[in-house]
C-alpha cells in the first residue's frame, strides 16, 4: 500500500504528445485507417472537419484507407526496380519475353557485326 498512489497523483494534464488524453479543449473524433500491411492508424480530426480519404501509415509509409478489408494498393515506385522490371510490369509476360528476345537478338547482331 505504498508508492502507487503517489505516482498517479503527479499526473499532469498534458501527455507526451502535448495534448491531454482527457479534457481536450476542442471535441475531436478518431478515424481509423488501414494500410496494405494491416497497420491501423487513428489520427484525430475536429468534429466539423472532413477526414481525408487516405492517411499515410506512420509505421511503413504506405497510404491507408478507411476500408480495413480493402486497403489501398502500395504505390509502385520502389526505387530499386530495373528498367526491364518496369517494362515487364506494364506489358503481359509474353510481350515482355518478346521484348527481351528482341533486345538479345539486337545485342547479338551488334556484337556479330563489330567483330
Ligand atoms: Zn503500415
Amino acid at each position: 500500500m505504498a508508492g502507487g498512489n503517489a505516482i498517479r497523483g503527479t499526473r499532469v494534464g498534458a501527455g507526451p504528445m502535448g495534448e491531454s488524453e482527457r479534457g481536450e479543449s476542442a471535441p475531436r473524433r478518431r478515424v481509423s485507417y488501414w494500410c496494405a500491411n494491416g497497420h491501423e492508424s487513428r489520427p484525430s480530426f475536429a468534429l466539423d472537419a472532413d477526414e481525408p480519404e487516405s492517411w499515410d501509415c506512420p509505421r511503413c509509409g504506405l497510404p491507408g484507407g478507411r476500408n480495413q478489408e480493402e486497403p489501398p494498393d502500395a504505390p509502385r515506385n520502389e526505387p530499386y526496380k530495373t528498367h526491364l522490371a518496369y517494362v515487364k510490369e506494364r506489358r503481359s509476360d509474353a510481350d515482355g519475353e518478346a521484348i527481351l528476345a528482341e533486345a538479345l537478338a539486337k545485342l547479338r547482331a551488334q556484337r556479330g557485326g563489330t567483330n
